[in-house]
């Protein structure tokens, strides 16, 4: 039996997709109207869907009037209503095998939590400035609702580098209660800035803003959520300097055309030598289709053999979370 060298895909056994439990590090637990009033049609990839803007139109009306006419193979339409939301998530998860991590509030994680309680791992939404709270508050919701990661910190929408010194008593906690991170870094919606978040800035997306942070933090377990996308190259070279950071694919696989996803993206960290630390994350928030269509696009991927394949849907995850490895 050949196995795989690290670095180096097996193309013999490049064509058969992995069936085994998944863990998916990027699952959202959003209200059905979170993206606006349903049901919203989606098309991926998403950067294709409206391909030049002049500026004398507005963003947000281009942008509504596309989702009104989608023109696409395989639209999703997004549920009508929360329990329809949850639902549907929950048959994505049974139908494909997988465990969750699950980002949410507090307040509305145990709708879903109760909806298949084995597939979820509870993880606290966070971002700067509106979730700023004392410390002891953060460790008691965090205790009081059994939450695993926190994740997704979104502070890049709101302007704040994530070397922002107003994170380091959320850091210094997060190591305490050895609780590992998930940080958002990466693209948002195409033009973010005038979709309701004015202060999201594209270089906050450097993954080199976080090398103070694990610095500082050496304990720190993090994952940096779409890897910094399409920040590669300083990517991998914080993923060589720092050995404990691991990346989930957080939804990339259909943000941009997979060919262009699989060459200058996934192939690159593979190549590189981080098949052990990439993590699948499907990134789904209003649209469950989404969780079936990010397998098949990892799946289908050329140059992974079946082995690079289950790193990356289980072996990682359960690494990085500490799960007892089930197979
Ligand atoms: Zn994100």
């Amino acid at each position: 039996m050949q196995t795989a060298v690290i670095g180096q895909p097996d193309e013999s056994k490049n064509n058969v997709p992995y069936t085994g439990p998944i863990i998916d590090m990027h699952l959202h637990a959003y209200h059905a109207d979170a993206n606006g009033p349903p049901p919203l049609p989606f098309c991926v990839p998403i950067s294709t869907m409206i391909q030049h803007f002049d500026p004398k139109d507005t963003w947000m009306e281009v942008v509504m009037k596309a989702s009104e006419n989608p023109n696409c193979e395989g639209l999703l339409l997004s549920p009508e209503t929360d329990e329809e939301l949850i639902k549907q998530t929950v048959g994505q998860l049974q139908k494909h095998n997988i465990t969750a991590v699950l980002s949410g509030e507090v307040d509305f994680l145990p709708d879903w939590l109760k909806a298949a309680p084995n597939r979820f791992i509870p993880s606290l939404k966070f971002s700067l400035p509106a979730d700023e709270m004392p410390i002891d508050s953060l460790e008691a919701i965090i205790k009081a609702n059994n939450i695993k990661v926190i994740g997704e910190i979104g502070n890049q929408y709101h302007g704040i580098a994530a070397n922002d010194p107003g994170m380091d008593k959320y850091w210094e906690l997060a190591v305490k209660l050895d609780i590992p991170v998930a940080v958002h870094l990466g693209s948002g919606p195409p033009g973010a800035p005038y979709l309701g978040f004015p202060n999201y800035r594209v270089k906050f997306s450097n993954p080199l803003q976080l090398e103070e942070v694990l610095n500082k933090y050496s304990g720190l377990r993090m994952s940096v959520m779409h890897y910094g996308e399409p920040f590669i190259d300083e990517m991998i070279a914080m993923m060589y300097t720092y050995p404990q950071l691991y990346v989930d694919l957080g939804g990339i696989m259909w943000t941009y055309p997979k060919a262009y996803f699989y060459e200058y993206h996934l192939k690159k960290m593979v190549l590189a030598g981080y098949g052990k630390r990439i993590m699948f994350g499907s990134d789904s928030m209003n649209w469950p289709g989404l969780i079936g269509k990010s397998i098949d696009i990892i799946n289908e991927a050329p140059f992974l053999s079946l082995a690079q394949k289950e790193d990356i849907f289980y072996n990682n995850a359960a690494r990085f979370l500490r799960l007892e490895i089930k197979k």
